[in-house]
């Protein structure tokens, strides 16, 4: 399994594309890239998908076109799904962004696996930032939104956020393997090992 990151937009929101042998994976295009549509065209006899983590703007702006033009699932947790099409829930109205409305082709919950291709991916809920935050687990690698970041945690000050979920929430990652490498939506990789040392989040929980 191959990643690459590219942060795109205003806020740098860190777009993963990731490739298998059979599958390829975009997760929270934030804005259109045509470096991302290429991604998923030349991988085209493969499964491919993309995969929202939450549904703030700056990282699900660029996800309809890129599905209109590559023909790829959308899927976005259940709980956080009208975000894609209420904007104030996005936070587009509060940050200006330009938004166009659309909806999932599937919705996830915590614990379904989700197949694509050779690719299994476990979705782990993990509300705080929203109420559907998602993280997507794939082998031993963790794209954790806007849940976990290297040295910090998301906002909990926006709408649908709720601080004592996000510690609930930190809680359940912290019984995670120490090994696992956790790609967050902003900022520098890290592990959970690493997080559970020097994020000052942990010892709140
Ligand atoms: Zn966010």
């Amino acid at each position: 399994m191959e990643i690459k990151v590219l942060p795109l937009g205003l806020i740098a929101a860190n777009c993963y594309m990731i490739s298998s042998n059979e599958a390829a994976i975009v997760i929270d295009p934030g804005k259109y890239s045509p470096l991302v549509a290429e991604f998923l065209i030349q991988n085209k006899p493969k499964e491919r998908a993309i995969l929202l983590t939450h549904s703030h703007f700056d990282h699900i702006c660029g996800a309809k076109q890129l599905r209109d033009e590559t023909a790829s699932d959308i899927i976005v947790s259940k709980k956080d799904e009208e975000g894609l099409f209420n904007t104030y829930l996005s936070l587009s109205d509060q940050f200006h962004a330009k938004q166009t409305p659309f909806h999932a082709d599937k919705t996830v919950i915590d614990g379904e696996f989700i197949n694509i291709g050779d690719l299994k991916i476990k979705c782990i809920e993990t509300p705080g930032h929203t109420p559907g935050s998602m993280c997507f687990l794939i082998g031993n690698e963790l794209f954790s939104g806007d849940t976990l970041f290297s040295g910090s945690i998301g906002r909990t000050d926006f709408p649908g956020s709720n601080h004592f979920e996000m510690l609930s929430s930190l809680k359940k990652l912290s019984a995670f393997s120490k090994t696992i490498n956790v790609y967050p939506g902003h900022g520098e990789s890290t592990t959970i090992g690493e997080e559970l040392l020097s994020n000052p989040y942990f010892s709140e929980i």
